[in-house]
């Protein structure tokens, strides 16, 4: 049994990669691309059957090209707070799948009294927001007719993506305690569905799967065969956390993709902090790992701004190499707010803006502007976590698309004043659910897992943190311009 499968149920599409486990790599992978509807403005809806038929397709995939002798197992690791409402006894979708990016339910959350507000935030670590599935529930119960029929039948399942998945695998109706925990009705503290926000959004809890710690064997799934156990399951983002070895408070993982993702682990305690999110890092070898997390909407996507409206690069790594040509921005600033700012500002009014132009700002100026929007952005969420939640980020390891970029990983190192740790195997998310199902299956343990991980380069900050300090002064106040009251 050389090989355990990670498969990655992203939202904009679906791998599976074999991992070696003597060799700790992977060797094979496929991949198929999910479609996204988008039927009135701000709406995003998915196909949950495509979702299964190609989760179903890559996993195949993978069996063959290693033999399914040799598989030990499977775990999963999926795009969070996105509903699948189905039907038991058959196991199909009964109305499109709500994504985690739509909005639909955003007037009726801004609605919520004050009193459920508060609760959901002491419970479950999240805000009244329609990006969590409560709110998704709950309209698909109170507008889809044949969702509302099956629930009076006792027939209707609501799950997240990894829920739906290994419901339809395995015929277990189950998630993972990471999963649950982005639902909006799942208490942080006793690790179950709390049952008064359940009969204020309308759910039943046996419309619910039960939800277990992120490394139980699932159940299994007949393969070419064989019997394969799924084993381990987590959320995209807790996945990656495992995947870098961040298994301790204050060692924390930032992902540099289309927006920034910074989670903090925090330990074996929940901890609060204002505009940010609780949640459950990883409930795996027997004990619960706590984290913040904090999300900014755009970080790469500036540079896809500077590429394909601006015309300013030909593709996102030439930016490295125009920021490096000057010394400094030559005193410009921008504010990445192209649809408000995420935390911790939660402005949603705020646009992006360039500032201290001058006649003498070059391409260069501006795109390194826009780089070092990035770093400040990770600092924005880092000091949140140490004021507001009293949690000191350590350490910080890297991965997403725009962590190849050396520039802003120094930058980065600079401005936060910690060391930021790039990895060799860059797929983190893939890797925290291979190494996920090993824990599960007991091939490993947390202790190997931290000694698995390969640096392939550390940043050291630079010693003249007066000088950074002064430039994130600077961002402050070019954020200040942009936030809209
Ligand atoms: P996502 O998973 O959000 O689609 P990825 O992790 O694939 O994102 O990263 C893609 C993002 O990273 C894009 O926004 C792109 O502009 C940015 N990016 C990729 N390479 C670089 C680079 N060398 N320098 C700066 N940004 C980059």
């Amino acid at each position: 049994m050389k090989y355990i499968i990670a498969l990655d149920a992203g939202t904009t599409s679906i791998r599976a990669f074999c991992y070696d486990l003597a060799a700790k790599r992977f060797v094979h992978r496929a991949q198929q691309e999910v479609e996204s509807r988008f039927p009135h403005p701000g709406w995003v809806e998915q196909d949950a059957a495509e979702i299964y038929f190609k989760a179903a397709y890559v996993v195949n995939d993978c069996v063959r090209a290693v033999g399914a002798e040799n598989v030990a197992g499977i775990g999963v690791t999926n795009q969070r707070e996105t509903v699948v409402a189905f039907d038991a006894e058959t196991g199909e979708p009964v109305c499109p799948a709500i994504v985690w990016q739509c909005r639909r339910t955003s007037a009726a959350c801004a609605a919520l009294p004050e009193e459920i507000k508060r609760k959901i935030k002491a419970r479950t670590g999240l805000f009244a927001d329609a990006y969590f599935s409560a709110p998704k529930m709950r309209w698909i119960l109170e507008n889809e007719p044949a969702a509302a029929a099956l629930a009076r039948k006792g027939r209707l399942r609501f799950g997240t993506v990894d829920a739906y998945l290994i419901y339809r695998f395995t015929g277990n109706f189950v998630t993972d305690h990471t999963n649950a925990s982005r639902t909006m009705l799942f208490d942080l503290e006793t690790l179950q569905w709390d049952g008064e926000l359940c009969r204020f959004f309308g759910i039943e809890e046996e419309f619910l799967p039960r939800p277990l710690p992120s490394d139980a064997v699932m159940g299994t799934v007949k393969l070419l065969s064989r019997e394969i156990p799924i084993a381990g399951a987590m959320g995209d983002q807790q996945a990656a956390l495992l995947g870098q070895a961040c298994l301790n408070a204050g060692d924390g993982k930032a992902t540099y993709g289309t927006g920034l993702f910074l989670l903090l682990p925090t330990g074996s305690r929940p901890v609060f902090a204002d505009g940010l999110l609780t949640t459950v890092g990883g409930t795996y070898a027997g004990r619960t790992l706590y984290a913040l997390e904090g999300s900014v909407f755009h970080a790469g996507s500036g540079i896809q701004w500077l590429r394909d409206e601006l015309g300013f690069l030909e593709n996102a790594a030439e930016s490295e190499r125009l920021a490096r040509s000057v010394a400094d921005t030559g005193g410009v600033f921008f504010v990445p707010a192209f649809t408000g700012l995420g935390a911790p500002y939660w402005n949603s009014e705020a646009r992006a803006l360039l500032s201290g132009i001058t006649r003498g700002t070059r391409r260069e100026h501006i795109v390194r502007a826009v780089l070092e929007s990035i770093a400040y952005s990770a600092r924005d969420l880092a000091e949140c976590m140490a004021e507001r939640g009293g949690a000191r980020l350590t350490a910080l390891k890297c991965d997403g698309g725009a962590c190849a970029n050396d520039f802003l990983m120094q930058f980065q190192a600079d401005v936060l004043g910690i060391a930021v740790d790039r990895p060799a195997e860059r797929e983190s998310t893939a890797l925290g659910a291979a190494y996920l199902c090993a824990l599960a299956l007991g091939l490993t343990d947390p202790a190997e897992i931290g000694r698995s991980r390969v640096r392939e380069r550390l940043f050291e900050p630079s010693e003249n943190r007066e000088y950074y300090d002064g430039l994130y002064a600077q961002y402050r106040r070019a954020v200040a311009r942009a936030v809209k009251e």
